[in-house]
């Protein structure tokens, strides 16, 4: 555990749920763990007891990756975990390619909806459908215009231009839209939606009162900092403050919540972890000024004061879409001047 994480309690202690396995946090509430091919190597789902349309059975909420090993990982789950009950519904947090990437094929084996916000819905059936729009060319342009000009990497983030569509090559033609408030009756429980912004268009975390419940999806995750990115889609998109008004409507939720997260281990010490988020922005803030006030910088620049440790090509996109984020608030809040120099980079200085 790190530092911060000790702030935190794992009431589950190191107990995870094997592969093809699940393990009961709730009652009718299930932990579900599915690898992922990426340095974040998993992410949880889960499977909550239901009745909708008078049939018994099970709610999924989020998919992991469209892979044969995913699927397979499925099918060990529903041989052994559903008590011969099917799956009614499949809800997904957001459109990110963890969470919806299998949607297409769970809803077609069980004739289930997808249920989701409209906003996620719409932009991963762009994403999957389209090499042009995410990533590719159009992204390396926008890295290059802060500062990635490295030949080498402005190659390589051209040539993925279909990253989304390998992980996500299909989304359900249809689905139920979920909206911030909706009152879910799931099984003997009522859930409710909570929207939250600035990691993906529009996040829909699902608290549950009566069981002190909160799936926090990526909104709120206990030992990694959420991915808050500026992507070439919207250049001048400003999505940390709307991260982080969104995860202080979170704290208006009781302190003993029990939270489910996308990545890592369940656990209490919400208010604590919401505190901890809004400090690390605002010391990345700090020195991202403290930078600029020792002369104009682009956020390629500010890479090695945000992140300490050595980045990978993947790491690297992910770390310019935080950088431009932070600096975008900064910029937009009237902190920082924005100029785009002769070299055709932004650079950034104090006002
Ligand atoms: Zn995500």
């Amino acid at each position: 555990m790190n530092a911060l994480e000790h702030e935190l309690s794992y009431p589950l202690g190191d107990a995870l749920p094997e592969a093809g396995r699940t393990l009961e946090i709730a009652p009718g509430v299930r932990w579900v763990r599915m690898g992922l091919p990426f340095a974040l190597d998993h992410i949880n789902l889960w499977l909550l007891r239901d009745e909708l349309d008078g049939r018994a059975g099970w709610t999924i909420v989020d998919c992991g990756i469209t892979s044969d090993a995913t699927r397979a990982a499925w099918e060990e789950v529903f041989a052994h975990e559903l008590q011969d009950l099917p799956v009614l519904r499949v809800i997904v947090t957001h459109m990110h390619p963890d969470h919806i990437g299998l949607a297409h094929w769970l809803t077609e084996r069980w004739q289930c909806r997808l249920w989701i916000s409209a906003t996620d819905f719409n932009a991963a059936t762009l994403a999957s459908a389209s090499t042009t729009g995410f990533g590719g060319g159009s992204a390396a342009r926008f890295m290059a215009s802060h500062g990635l000009t490295d030949p080498e990497a402005v190659e390589k983030i051209k040539a993925r231009s279909n990253y989304y569509a390998s992980m996500v090559p299909k989304v359900p033609p249809r689905f139920r839209r979920l909206l911030d408030g909706d009152r879910l009756r799931i099984g003997e429980h009522e859930w409710v939606c909570l929207v939250g912004y600035g990691h993906a268009p529009e996040h829909m975390s699902l608290h549950c009162p009566a069981l002190g419940v909160l799936i926090s999806g990526d909104m709120v995750l206990p030992r990694i900092s959420t991915n808050v990115s500026v992507i070439d889609l919207e250049p001048e998109a400003n999505p940390l403050p709307l991260y982080l008004a969104s995860i202080e409507r979170l704290r208006q939720l009781p302190a003993d919540t029990l939270v489910l997260p996308s990545h890592g281990r369940p656990f209490r010490g919400l208010h604590q972890r919401i505190a901890q988020l809004k400090a690390h922005h605002d010391e990345r803030f700090a020195e991202l000024l403290a930078a600029c006030h020792r002369g104009p910088q682009s956020a390629a620049d500010l890479l090695g004061v945000l992140f300490k440790r050595k980045l990978d090509l993947h790491q690297t996109t992910f770390a310019m879409g935080e950088a431009i984020a932070h600096l975008n608030a900064l910029w937009l809040a009237g902190r920082l001047r924005r100029t785009f120099d002769e070299d055709g980079v932004y650079r950034f200085s104090p006002v």
